[in-house]
């Protein structure tokens, strides 16, 4: 478990990314460092893409319903202008930042700020996230959290697109996408692949209608 170096007292602040599959838990584990730092009488403030309303406008709401108040922002350079007095920046769904996010939490860091940012780190095709490989190559602090594979019980590390949907970002939880380990992942792939083959397949050797009828 990820302890904080020290809350208070220090020059210079730094950045934390908490990064994993879809039902890792990042979210709760983003809570639960807020959570400490306001117990610790920091100010904290959490904001999240604009983009993400799943649930609730102002609120980052983990699987769990485990809540916490948030402010959704449209560019991460808002995040410059909103954290005036404020100790502990929290940013939730960070990979469906823009790409100036790791820029501007360096920024912040260097004004003393401790910056958390939680977010997926692979798309459902298994492609890094964002502005994510970005940020976690200047985080001082990465902590790569693990689902579990709904398939065989083991660590689960991918996101796994169930609907057939087409695009990078759409939104869900259980009913578009399933945790798995990298073998039932792929697994899943090429089983998805030939099912779309054995498809076509299938309508090249029917006949249609037309052709029955001639
Ligand atoms: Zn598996």
């Amino acid at each position: 478990m990820f302890l904080e170096p020290h809350f208070k007292g220090q020059r210079s602040g730094w950045i934390e990314v908490v990064c994993g599959s879809m039902f890792s838990g990042k979210t709760e584990e983003l809570i639960r460092r807020l959570k400490r730092a306001r117990i610790a009488n920091q100010k904290v403030e959490i904001f999240k893409p604009k983009i993400d309303t799943r649930y609730d406008d102002k609120k980052v709401v983990s699987h769990d319903a485990n809540s916490i108040l948030s402010m959704p922002i449209e560019h991460s350079s808002q995040l410059l202008e909103l954290t005036d007095g404020v100790n502990v920046i929290g940013i939730d769904e960070a990979q469906f930042f823009d790409s100036e996010l790791p820029e501007v939490c360096q920024t912040l860091a260097l004004r003393g700020n401790r910056v958390i940012v939680a977010g997926l780190d692979m798309d459902y095709k298994g492609n890094p996230f964002g502005p994510m490989p970005n940020l976690l190559a200047v985080a001082e602090y990465i902590t790569k959290v693990h689902a579990i594979c709904q398939h065989c019980g083991n660590l689960a590390t991918h996101s796994y697109r169930v609907s057939d949907e087409g695009g990078t970002v759409v939104l869900g939880e259980k009913d578009r996408y399933e945790a798995r380990c990298r073998t039932c992942y792929h697994m899943g792939n090429i089983l998805n692949l030939k099912v779309v083959e054995d498809k076509k397949e299938e309508e090249v050797k029917k006949p249609t209608n037309q052709q029955t009828l001639l």
